[in-house]
């Protein structure tokens, strides 16, 4: 094995006496060894984000854009080694690395697009007698560094869409990845400090959610982005002190099929939408509450779809669905199908686990009090209720503590409508399922989903604050 790879603080490389493992999902093997940092690591990290918060925001567009098309190059340019990484790292399935490092390189091109439609206006203020003579020039300027924290399940997408946009706003940051896959994130930092963003504006410390806590109150940041489980993010925000938050958090999502969609296309989305990354997707479908009259038809159409899926080694190019994180979250998943079974759920097919694979699992005749409706289950797991009224499925749609997003296979325009009101979501999809998401557009949660939106525009005016210029033109 090679020497552990150090992290990342302020442009520097640090090693340290606390050494994790990473662990191959799928073999069990040791993929490398990585330092942790302290919180003194990280309070290193926040003290050279604060000292280089004038030189980054002091940074012309033009360098700010040339930094961002330089790391979109760089992570073509090691595309292979990233995949490889992520396959290693997290278990993923190679079709879905590969995806995810296309998506990373889009991430970044479109933060470099929006870094030039930050918003500014010129604001008259002679509304009232008092302001005569006076103009306001209105513009966005950054709210400070930023103290970035990521999930295991995208590592490099998601560091992405906190790094891109703040690079775009002029904005250093501290990037805390999860401990189960940070050597995507050790990459990432390479690669922005090879584009030539400042080095001091540059920290990636992997640590223990236990240490990283000890940040969270540090006022050297002005912006806060976490993406993780509910109850990790909220209770963050109750400790982040002065700055800004934004939480990307999880939910439960769920799909309505009515009988007058187009079935097959429905059955194929579910199976995309259900399984894809092994279910450890924030959106991933988990509640499909179908129509009685087509609730057999679309149990014999999803189980269909489902066995054209190849299920195992992520590195096989041909693999749709690979291990989860771990045995531990695998097991999680497999005791609550297990238990939602004994008290009269219908196991379709799956329930089966090797090690942290779990098989794609479909259980119906779900009741929606049942634990596993109404947990996030981050997991190749879905489950089938059936519906009868228009009405009583939107309730079940938005009977949830969560409200990412949510889907609707329907032609009928009166029901999207009745379900844009109904369902308490971040977006409603219509003929598709809530698992769909480019990274150009607002993304992001209501309930204990989250607040904010992420997405390079959304995020650029999220990480930055209004700041007024008047003149007295006497
Ligand atoms: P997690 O909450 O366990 O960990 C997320 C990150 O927070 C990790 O880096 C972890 O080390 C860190 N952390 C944990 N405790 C901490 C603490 N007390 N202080 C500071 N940092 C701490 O989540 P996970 O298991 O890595 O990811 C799965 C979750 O992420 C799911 O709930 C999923 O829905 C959610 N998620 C949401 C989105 C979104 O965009 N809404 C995207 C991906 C994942």
């Amino acid at each position: 094995m090679e020497d552990p790879r150090p992290f990342c603080v302020g442009g520097r490389w640090k090693s340290s006496p606390a050494i994790s493992t990473v662990i191959s999902p799928y073999t069990g093997d040791q993929v490398a060894a990585v330092c942790f940092g302290s919180a003194d690591d990280l309070r290193e990290g926040a003290a050279a984000a604060e000292a280089a918060f004038e030189t980054t925001r002091s940074l012309p567009l033009y360098t700010r854009r040339k930094v961002l098309y330089a790391i979109a190059r760089l992570l073509e340019e090691r595309r292979e080694e990233l995949v490889s990484t992520l396959i290693a790292e997290g278990g993923k399935a190679r079709k879905i690395a590969e995806g995810e490092v296309t998506r990373a390189i889009e991430t970044i091109t479109i933060s470099a697009e929006e870094a030039g439609r930050v918003d500014g206006s010129i604001i008259p203020l002679d509304r009232t007698l008092g302001g005569a003579g006076h103009t306001g020039y209105l513009t966005r300027v950054p709210a400070g560094p930023l103290l970035a924290i990521t999930p295991f399940n995208y590592p490099l997408n998601l560091a992405c869409h906190k790094i891109g946009p703040a690079i775009a706003i002029g904005a250093p940051f501290l990037l805390k990845p999860a401990t189960a896959t940070p050597l995507s994130s050790l990459i990432l930092a390479e690669i922005v400090l090879a584009a030539g963003y400042p080095p001091e504006a540059v920290s990636v410390i992997p640590a223990p959610g236990a240490v990283a806590d000890e940040i969270i109150p540090d006022d050297s940041f002005g912006y806060l982005s976490f993406t993780g489980s509910p109850d990790v993010g909220w209770a963050i925000k109750s400790r982040a002190g002065r700055k800004l938050v934004g939480l990307e958090l999880g939910g439960n999502a769920a799909v309505i099929i009515f009988p007058d969609c187009d079935l097959e296309y429905a059955a194929s989305r579910i199976v995309a939408g259900g399984f894809v990354n092994a279910g450890q997707n924030c959106v991933s479908v988990q509640r499909v509450i179908v129509h009685r009259s087509i609730y057999s038809e679309m149990e014999k159409k999803i189980l269909a779809h489902l066995s054209m899926l190849k299920v195992g080694d992520p590195s096989d190019p041909d693999t749709d669905v690979g291990p989860m994180i771990s045995i531990e979250a695998a097991s999680r998943a497999e005791a609550l199908v297990q238990s939602a079974v004994e008290e009269g759920a219908r196991l379709l097919c799956g329930g089966k686990r090797e090690g942290a694979l779990l098989y794609p699992t479909v259980l119906a005749d779900v009741n929606t009090c049942m634990d596993l409706s109404c947990q996030e289950l981050f997991a190749p797991v879905i489950l089938l209720v059936p519906f009868d009224e228009v009405d009583e499925a939107l309730g079940i749609a938005d009977d949830s503590a969560y409200g990412l997003q949510a889907g609707i296979f329907t032609d009928s325009l009166e029901t999207v409508q009745n379900a844009f009101r109904r369902i308490n979501v971040g977006a409603l999809l219509v003929n598709d399922i809530p698992t769909f998401r480019v990274d150009e557009m607002p993304y992001g949660g209501v309930k204990a989903s989250g607040i904010g939106r992420e997405g390079p525009a959304s995020a650029i005016r999220e990480m930055t604050v209004e700041k007024m210029l008047i003149i007295n033109e006497r």
